[in-house]
């Protein structure tokens, strides 16, 4: 289904208002699989907006109109949607009453240019605004289907969400499956399922990078319930078949809740020191319920005074290698392991930047100390991006290190 999303209103188009609402609508709808091809914004200019509307009969199935609702006479969508289509306005006593019992609710007279609001194309049906006095409205026409939506966005985020997308969805069944990828970047996972993306318009997949990790989004659509299911599980199994490796969740988790379970399942205690990431790893575990099962403590260490006197580093390690190095990362995690008895001890130690980098110690370089009973090491990254952007990819690193081991 193409759809055009058209928002109608002089203060859009002088720039005085932000235009959240065409924002809003277009990610609800490409959440379930609806393309948006056009947005297009119109002052309250009533020849331009019919010029407009007929301009979207040709390219859409479905138009999207927010704004110019309200009871005053500039606002003029739905006069002019009637008119251009063809139908007759009628009043509708149910809308009537509603706005009627608004102004009994708020204790304030309704004024009589609100009776304008109350009345609706013929045939179509109205959407309920339970915060503000403008109903919304949902006409089919010709095999395409045009909703007109109030400006205020919040008027029109709560009707889109409780009234729009059931309405939408009725037509056919959409399901999403997010698979959650970590240690491969977008580019090269995206050419290991080149064809597959070219491939697929049901469903379809697309892949959305955020920082250290990508998710995988599967859409299916289809009239059955049952042959929807089998079309996502059969494209999940060829994804599968070719970067399982990099896959941690097929349930659309963040990485350290996948953590925190494999970590209670094996009865296992943690434990971080952090220098470069400052406690985000630590933050990260911590916004987990019930991670004080499996999470000893946090450290930032980021002095190297701090990593001396808290984990035991050799000052001899840190005056020949330097604070960010292997060899501090080992001794940073192996001393954590030792002084606080956890399963698995990690550390980071790293240049985050902006200054700081040299020529041997760039900018980006990230070494994480992994330390267990039997085996413990370091390895070392390096990651671009500026300050947050470093600390972010260095805290997806340390948590695909620690799958890989769990
Ligand atoms: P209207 O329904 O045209 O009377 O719009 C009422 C108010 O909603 C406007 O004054 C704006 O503040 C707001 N509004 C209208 N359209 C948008 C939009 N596309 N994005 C954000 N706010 C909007
Ligand atoms: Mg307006």
């Amino acid at each position: 289904m193409k759809a055009e999303i058209i928002s109608v209103g002089t203060e859009i188009i002088l720039g005085s208002t932000l235009n959240t609402n065409t924002h809003y609508i277009t990610q609800q709808l490409s959440e379930i699989g609806i393309d948006v091809l056009f947005h297009t914004s119109v002052g309250d200019d009533p020849n331009i907006l019919k010029d407009v509307i007929k301009i979207g009969l040709k390219r859409a199935d479905l138009l999207i109109f927010t704004g110019g609702l309200g009871p005053t006479a500039d606002d003029m969508t739905k006069e002019i949607v009637s008119e251009t289509l063809g139908i007759k306005l009628e009043l509708n006593p149910a809308v009537e009453n509603g706005i009627k019992e608004y102004f009994y609710k708020i204790n304030r007279p309704m004024s009589s240019n609100n009776t304008k609001q109350a009345y609706i194309p013929k045939g179509s049906k109205f959407l309920v605004n339970e915060i503000g006095t403008a109903p919304g409205i949902y006409i089919e026409w010709n095999k395409k289907i045009l909703i007109l939506l109030p400006g205020p966005p919040r008027e029109m985020e709560l009707m889109f969400h409780n009234q729009v997308m059931p309405l939408i969805k009725q037509n056919s069944i959409i399901k999403i499956k997010t698979i959650n990828t970590i240690g491969i970047g977008e580019s090269t996972l995206e050419m290991a399922l080149k064809d597959l993306i070219e491939e697929k318009e049901n469903p379809t997949i697309a892949t959305y990078a955020k920082e250290g990790s990508v998710d995988i989004k599967i859409i299916g659509k289809g009239k059955n319930q049952e042959k929807v299911n089998a079309l996502l599980e059969e494209t999940v199994k060829k994804i599968d078949s070719r970067i399982s490796q990099y896959i941690y969740s097929y349930n659309d988790e963040a990485i350290e809740e996948v953590l925190y379970k494999k970590l209670k399942e094996k009865n296992m205690k943690i434990a971080f020191c952090e220098s470069c990431t400052g406690g985000l790893i630590t933050n990260r575990f911590t916004q987990i319920p019930g991670i004080s099962e499996v999470l000893d403590r946090g450290i930032i260490t980021y002095s190297n005074k701090s990593k001396i006197e808290e984990l035991g580093v050799n000052k001899e390690t840190l005056d020949r290698h330097g604070a960010v190095s292997k060899q501090t990362a080992l001794e940073m995690a192996t001393g954590l392991l030792n002084k606080t008895g956890v399963d698995i001890a990690l550390s980071t130690t790293g240049i985050a930047g902006p200054s700081g980098g040299s020529k041997e110690k760039p900018i980006g370089l990230v070494f994480i100390g992994i330390a267990t009973e039997n085996n413990s090491y370091a390895i070392e990254c390096t990651l671009s991006g500026n300050r947050i952007s470093i600390q972010n990819k260095a805290t997806s690193k340390a948590f695909d290190e620690l799958r890989r081991i769990l």
